[in-house]
């Protein structure tokens, strides 16, 4: 009995050490995050990957959605989840978005000069970005500079980024799409407010969160199933997040879901890759005429 307790001591202090060295390690990113932000900017340690999302009728490439990645000369490869929520935090998150919304503009515009069709880009914007800068004016200057037709760039917006200042992003909203945006309801489900947010918000595209696809039963298929008939009846269009297998896409082409994301498509991957990639597995970008028929 006294080895078996010293055994469970020992295993008990062990564990207890690599928790705290992964805590260290965290906090130490943390510092090291908020310190570098405008330096990792400055020398590109920000890439911006894309991942493709799919029209599900026609099959066809119908935009991609810009995440940014942080490869870090010191720390390697920092996940989004390691430097988006600490930026957020510290009020510092509109130094990363001001970059994205930048270079998803350049994006556009080597597409246009390459004679390519244009993927429209979708970009996140977080609540405190609306604090911290003027993310209109930041778009509209990005526009303007790469004389780029607005309706290349949409803003993605989280649920729960309604929850404070709801007024005040309840304007901008509207101030983006009265300015020919389209405005975007991101990780829809996965909030405490979803309903609230349809009723008061006037979004173009709902976003479904891929928490509901995770579990894929019986009961999830029925919420995804409501969730698509209600934006329907509102008038809004639907995508699903996080699709992964060839049996959810059936599934969600079946109810009429009008667009897919996730890695059965393609993970997100750097611009070029992405290329290569569609050509490889025969996605071909819908044209503007074709987008123009489904997105009325
Ligand atoms: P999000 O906007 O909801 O982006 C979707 C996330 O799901 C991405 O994670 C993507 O890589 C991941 N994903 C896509 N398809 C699949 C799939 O089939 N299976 C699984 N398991 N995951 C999939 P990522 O890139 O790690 O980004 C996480 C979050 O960080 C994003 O969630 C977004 O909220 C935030 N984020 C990323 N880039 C930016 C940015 O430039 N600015 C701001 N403000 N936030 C960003
Ligand atoms: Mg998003
Ligand atoms: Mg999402
Ligand atoms: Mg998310």
């Amino acid at each position: 009995a006294k080895a078996a307790c010293d055994s469970i001591k020992k295993e008990r202090s062990r564990a207890y050490c690599i928790f705290s060295e992964h805590l260290r390690q965290e906090l130490e990113i943390r510092s090291y995050v908020i310190s570098h932000i405008d330096e990792a900017v400055e020398n590109g340690y920000i890439e911006i990957y894309y991942q493709p999302v799919v029209r599900t009728l026609t099959g066809k490439l119908a935009g991609m959605e810009a995440l940014a990645r942080w490869r870090d000369p010191v720390y390697g490869f920092l996940r989004p989840d390691q430097f988006i929520p600490v930026l957020e935090e510290e009020r510092l998150i509109d130094k990363l978005d001001r970059y994205v919304i930048r270079e998803c503009g350049r994006q556009l515009r080597r597409q246009i000069d390459a004679h390519r069709p244009i993927v429209p880009i979708s970009f996140n914007v977080s609540r405190m970005d609306f604090q911290l800068m003027d993310v209109l004016s930041e778009i509209e200057a990005v526009v303007r500079e790469n004389e780029l037709p607005r309706d290349y760039l949409r803003i993605e917006i989280t649920e729960t980024a309604m929850v404070q200042d709801s007024d005040k992003i309840l304007k901008m909203i509207d101030r983006f799409r009265g300015n020919g945006y389209s405005v975007w309801l991101d990780d829809f489900g996965s909030g405490y407010s979803s309903l609230n947010v349809l009723k008061d918000y006037h979004f173009d595209e709902l976003k479904i969160d891929m928490e509901f696809l995770r579990a894929f039963n019986d009961t999830s298929r029925k919420i995804i199933t409501s969730v698509v008939m209600m934006a329907k009846a509102i008038g809004i269009h639907t995508l699903a997040e996080g699709v992964e297998t060839r049996e959810q896409v059936r599934f969600l082409r079946s109810i009429g879901c009008e667009k897919i994301q996730g890695y059965h498509y393609g993970r997100p991957m750097p611009y070029d890759e992405l290329l290569v990639h569609c050509q490889e597995r025969h996605l071909r970008a819908e044209t503007r005429e074709e987008a123009r028929i489904y997105e009325k």
